[in-house]
C-alpha cells in the first residue's frame, strides 16, 4: 500500500483523500519511514498535485493538531505570513504597529531553517524574551495588549512541522502545492480571520520566478476561499536583501529604528508600510490608501514604537541589553561606481557561516553575528569604501564578499 501510493504519484496520477491521510498519518505514527516520505515528497515536488489533493492535505495538516478559537478576542484577526526571505524582519515592524491601530494580532512564528534565523530566533537575541507561551498566557496576553509574538506551539499543525523539517532536507522545500498547504494549515489552525501573504521572488527566495509567485498565490486564494478565509498576497523582491542588516541582534535593531521613525526610506521601510496597510485594510474593510495614513501616522506619533516596548515588556524582554560582536570586519568596494545589485543569496550563505542560522535543526545560532551593509543599491561608492560589515565570532574567508555587491 505505501509503496503503490509512491507509484501512483511517481506515474503524476491524483492520489484520494484516503490515500494522503493513510500516508501521512503513517507518518506521523512512524508507519511510514523518513525514506517513504521522503520519496512521497519527491514524487510530489516533479508531478504535482491537483486542487483537490491540496485541499485534502491542507485538512490533514490541520486535523493532526489543534485549532485555535480566537473569536472571544473581538475584532477582525488578520495573520500575515512570508515565504521567508534574507533579512526579513517584517514581523518585528508590522505587528506592533497594527496593533496599536487597534487590530488584534497574535501571531505564532517559526525558527529559520534556511539561511538565516526565523522571526523566533530574532525575538530571542532580545534578552529575556519568552517564546514559549501556552495556549492561556497567549489568551490572556491577547486580551490585555492585542499583541502576542509567540513561538508555533506544538499543538498546532504538528504533522507540518515534521514534514517541513524532512523537506528542508531533501530538496523538496520549494514545490509549490507543498508550500500552499504547510502555510495554509498553519494559519487556518491558528484562528485567523483574514491572512495576508507575503511571497519573496527571486534569488534569496524559495520561488526563483514571478510566474511560480503567481502560481503559488493564486493557490493559496483558492485554499482560502475553500476554508473560507480572505486571503491577499503580496509579491515582493527578493534578489536583494531587506533592509540594511542580516543576523538576528542587528535585525532587531534596525526593525527598532523603523518603529522610532529614524529609517524612513529603503525596501525594508516600503515593504512594511505596504503589509501592515494590507493588515489594516483587511481588518477594518477600508482602502488600502486610508490605511497606509493610518499606519504612517503609527509611526510618526511613537504609538507603534510604544506598542512595540508594551509587547517586549509582557514577554519578559530587554531591549537595551542586545547584543552585537564587537568584532568587525570591513568589506570594502575594489572599484569605483555605482552600487547596481546586492546578491542576497551570497550574503545569506555568509551570514550563515558567521552562525547566524542554521546548518542542521541542532545547530545554535549565535545572536550577535551578522552583516550590516552600509552601501545600498543606487549608492555612488568609491575604490576603498566600505561595501558592509560583518560581526563574527569565528574566523570567516572574506576574500569573495565584495562579489556580493555588482558595482557598474
Ligand atoms: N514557510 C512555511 O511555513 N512553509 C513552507 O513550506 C515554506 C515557507
Amino acid at each position: 500500500m505505501i509503496i503503490d501510493i509512491i507509484n501512483k504519484k511517481r506515474l503524476g496520477k491524483e492520489l484520494s483523500y484516503k490515500e494522503l491521510d493513510y500516508f501521512f498519518n503513517g507518518y506521523l505514527d512512524g508507519s511510514v519511514k523518513d525514506y517513504q516520505m521522503s520519496a512521497l515528497l519527491m514524487a510530489i515536488c516533479i508531478n504535482g498535485m491537483e486542487d483537490e489533493e491540496i485541499y485534502a492535505l491542507t485538512k490533514i495538516f490541520i486535523d493532526s493538531g489543534d485549532v485555535l478559537d480566537l473569536s472571544f478576542i473581538p475584532g477582525v484577526k488578520v495573520d500575515k505570513h512570508s515565504t521567508g526571505g534574507v533579512g526579513d524582519k517584517t514581523t518585528l515592524v508590522i505587528a506592533p504597529i497594527v496593533a496599536s491601530l487597534g487590530v488584534p494580532v497574535i501571531k505564532m512564528s517559526g525558527r529559520g531553517l534556511g539561511y538565516t534565523g526565523g522571526t523566533i530566533d530574532k525575538l530571542e537575541s532580545i534578552p529575556g524574551f519568552r517564546i514559549d507561551l501556552s495556549d492561556e498566557e497567549v489568551m490572556k496576553q491577547a486580551q490585555d495588549i492585542g499583541v502576542v509574538l509567540t513561538g508555533q506551539t506544538a499543538k498546532l499543525a504538528p504533522m507540518d512541522k515534521m514534514i517541513y523539517a524532512l523537506r528542508d532536507v531533501t530538496g523538496t522545500v520549494s514545490s509549490i502545492p507543498l508550500i500552499a498547504t504547510s502555510i495554509m494549515s498553519k494559519k487556518i489552525a491558528s484562528g485567523a480571520d483574514k491572512i495576508l501573504i507575503d511571497i519573496k521572488v527571486g534569488k534569496g527566495a524559495l520561488l526563483q520566478t514571478k510566474k511560480d509567485a503567481n502560481k503559488l498565490s493564486e493557490l493559496m486564494k483558492k485554499i482560502g476561499e475553500f476554508y473560507n478565509r480572505e486571503v491577499r498576497t503580496v509579491i515582493s523582491d527578493m534578489n536583494v536583501p531587506l533592509g540594511r542588516s542580516i543576523g538576528n541582534s542587528l535585525e532587531v535593531l534596525e526593525a527598532i529604528d523603523i518603529l522610532k521613525g529614524k529609517i524612513k526610506n529603503g525596501n525594508l521601510y516600503r515593504l512594511c508600510i505596504e503589509l501592515a496597510s494590507e493588515m489594516v485594510s483587511m481588518a477594518n474593510g477600508i482602502s488600502k490608501w486610508d490605511a497606509s495614513q493610518m499606519v504612517i501616522d503609527a509611526i510618526e506619533n511613537k504609538s507603534a514604537y510604544n506598542k512595540f516596548l508594551e509587547l517586549v515588556n509582557y514577554q519578559n524582554g530587554n531591549i537595551d541589553n542586545i547584543q552585537v560582536s564587537k568584532n568587525t570586519k570591513r568589506i570594502r568596494a575594489k572599484e569605483s561606481g555605482v552600487v547596481e545589485k546586492i546578491d542576497a543569496l551570497i550574503l545569506a550563505k555568509a551570514s550563515l557561516e558567521l552562525g547566524a542560522g542554521r546548518k542542521t535543526k541542532e545547530d545554535k545560532i549565535d545572536y550577535s553575528v551578522g552583516i550590516k551593509i552600509n552601501k545600498e543599491v543606487g549608492s555612488v561608492v568609491k575604490k576603498g569604501d566600505v561595501l558592509c560589515t560583518l560581526y563574527y565570532n569565528k574566523p570567516y574567508d572574506i576574500s569573495d564578499l565584495d562579489k556580493a555587491f555588482v558595482i557598474k
